[in-house]
């Protein structure tokens, strides 16, 4: 089952494309957790997420789509992945929305951890 999630990418990307489009015409671009406002500049920091965390689930009227931010998107996932004992890295795998984004707000802190061994 879970094989499915990262055997077909590329479709995913496409839907992706579409569900991200979407939701940022229906809702204002701000992070539902810590508010933080976005603009074009930076919009490609606002990630959507899927509520109950199925990729496949996107209803038209975005009931299922919350915009967070990078931080606040990883903090959810992580969460998830504690809840459900590992099972997150599989939905992790087949979410491109995080792949959509360069900046990494951890590319730092890993260099500076790096730096004091
Ligand atoms: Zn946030
Ligand atoms: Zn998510």
């Amino acid at each position: 089952m879970s094989s499915d999630y990262t055997g077909s990418s590329a479709a995913y990307a496409r839907q992706e494309a579409g569900y991200r489009e979407k939701a940022l015409k229906i809702y204002p671009w701000v992070c539902g957790r810590c508010s933080r406002e976005f603009v074009y500049s930076n919009l490609r920091e606002l990630t959507v997420h899927h509520v109950d965390h199925d990729h496949t689930n996107n209803p038209q009227d975005g009931s299922n789509w919350e915009l967070l931010c990078l931080f606040c998107h990883d903090h959810e996932h992580e969460k998830y992945t504690d809840a459900d004992n590992g099972q997150g890295s599989v939905i992790r795998a087949g979410e491109d929305d995080h792949q959509a984004a360069t900046f990494n707000p951890f590319a730092d802190l890993k260099a500076m951890m790096a730096n004091k061994k």
